[in-house]
């Protein structure tokens, strides 16, 4: 049973096939560069001996369109998928799902047309989302396609943590209001805990911090999302690679003024310019922490920032769950950084977070505990996957429709 996940971005095309019987994921790439001159294909695929093997090319490939026959071409010469007939579904990641989305939806003209009436709510992601869907539904019209929303997991946050403290006719005629973002990882990583802690998700409370180049913080309640930090936009919350998170709105206003800068420059500064790459030039953690070693002031400071506005969250989650079982470092800074983990965690004992300095400098690729034996929280490192995610729940929705007569 073979579904394939894509997540389609403006000039990129990211896929992976799982086979769902298996638990294999037979294929999966990336096309780059769509529209430029030298668009880039990088395609995983096991070999004649089960091998994963890399097949990179580079041609011209001039829209989404020609890119997703690419894709289905290198499928099928690869074998991973000789037919489209041979898809279960395609699941596709989709950024923002508004109000309207609060779980995983098959897709028809009238779901298309939401998507792209919420393209004001996510104008850099949506469009090129539905570029994805509209291709792929083109191309392949016969196979379920199946829209897995950012948004949709923190759907059930409670009114007073979704509503800025703004006129209510701002959220009512405008949709003003907290969203959240990065909610499959975050769901997927509070299963894991689950299984991992072998209790069930029911009667958990949890933090997962999806520390990548974006950022976010989830309290999770019994398997449900009851705050997450980042808001309207995913430029709310912690200190990411490129977008700075919570600042006073007062200073885009002050800047306007005192620097004449427009609106998309203000806008572009905030999402672009900040972060870590605002503090101290760079946005690669993994350089960040080569350049803090070696005594960059800037670095370090980027490191301090970064963890103490992690640590507030910790505390800000703590309170609202009122007790708390495990926290959840994952993505690629939450998964490989033992020095963020630990500085984050740096002094909350009296909270019952006490991270173990040698289970914390452990690599594995595999879900590990890092707390000491004192700590009443678990603090867990676990891979997220949202490609398996999206596949599940695009399995689950297809398998939910009524089966032809
Ligand atoms: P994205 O949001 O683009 O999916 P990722 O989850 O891949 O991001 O995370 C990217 C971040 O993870 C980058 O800041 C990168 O430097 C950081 N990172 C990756 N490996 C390491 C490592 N070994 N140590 C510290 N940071 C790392």
């Amino acid at each position: 049973m073979k579904i394939l996940v894509l997540n389609s971005g403006s000039s990129s095309i990211k896929y992976r096939l799982f086979d769902m019987t298996a638990k294999t994921v037979p294929a999966s790439g990336v096309l780059e560069k769509i529209g430029e001159a030298q668009s880039r294909l990088t395609h995983h695929t096991r070999n004649r001996k089960a091998e994963m093997e890399e097949i990179v090319t580079a041609e011209p490939v001039a829209d989404h369109r020609q890119g997703f026959q690419r894709i289905g071409a290198v499928l099928s010469e690869s074998g991973a998928v000789q037919d489209n007939k041979e898809l279960f579904g395609i699941g596709h990641r989709v950024v923002h799902g508004g109000e309207e989305f609060k779980e995983p939806t098959l897709i028809d003209k009238k779901v298309v047309d939401t998507i792209r009436r919420l393209i004001p709510l996510a104008p850099l992601h949506n469009p090129a989302n539905l570029l994805g869907i509209e291709v792929a539904m083109q191309s392949a019209p016969q196979v379920p396609q199946v829209a897995v929303f950012d948004t949709a997991f923190h759907q059930s946050i409670p009114v007073q943590a979704f509503r800025y403290a703004i006129p209510q006719d701002l959220y009512e005629a405008h949709h003003v209001r907290r969203y959240g973002f990065h909610g499959t990882s975050h769901y997927y990583v509070a299963k894991q805990a689950a299984t991992l802690m072998q209790r069930p998700l029911k009667t958990l409370n949890l933090i997962s911090l999806h520390l990548g180049n974006g950022a976010s913080a989830t309290a999770v309640k019994g398997g449900i999302s009851i705050d997450t930090s980042m808001g309207m936009t995913p430029l709310e919350g912690l200190i990411m690679g490129t977008r700075c998170g919570d600042i006073d709105p007062a200073i885009i206003f002050y800047l306007k003024r005192k620097t004449g800068l427009a609106r998309d420059a203000v806008e572009s500064i905030l999402n672009k310019e900040s972060g870590l790459k605002g503090i101290c030039g760079v946005n690669d953690m993994r350089q960040i922490e080569e350049l803090a070693r070696n005594g960059n002031s800037n670095a370090q400071l980027a490191i301090a920032m970064v963890c103490y506005r992690i640590k507030k969250y910790i505390g800000a989650y703590c309170s609202v769950l009122g007790r708390l079982d495990a926290l959840v470092f994952t993505a690629g800074i939450g998964e490989k950084s033992p020095l963020i983990r630990a500085r984050s965690c740096q002094g909350l004992a009296h909270l019952g977070i006490e991270v173990d300095a040698d289970k914390n400098n452990r690599k594995s690729k595999e879900a590990f505990e890092i707390q000491t034996e004192s700590s009443t929280v678990k603090i867990l490192v676990i891979p997220t996957n949202e490609e398996l995610e999206i596949a599940e729940q695009t399995l689950m929705c297809i398998q939910k429709l009524p089966r032809p007569e």
